[in-house]
């Protein structure tokens, strides 16, 4: 029979816990698809010239619809 629990029991729970909530960070809405995003850090050098929430978005600012 295998010993299944024992020590480590009961301890998942606990310990970083803090830090659920999301951190206070700059909202931009998207220029592309009108989303709004939440500051990144790849963007922490360019945040002030940041207006797309994807790169994605970022290439296709110039496309319409027909
Ligand atoms: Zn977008």
């Amino acid at each position: 029979m295998p010993r299944l629990g024992g020590r480590g029991l009961g301890r998942a729970i606990g310990g970083s816990i803090v830090a659920h909530k999301k951190p206070n960070l700059p909202v931009k809405t998207c220029a592309t698809c009108g989303r709004p995003f939440a500051w990144r850090k790849k963007w922490a050098k360019t945040w002030d010239e940041v207006r797309h929430c994807s790169e994605r978005c970022r290439r296709s600012k110039a496309v319409r619809k027909a």
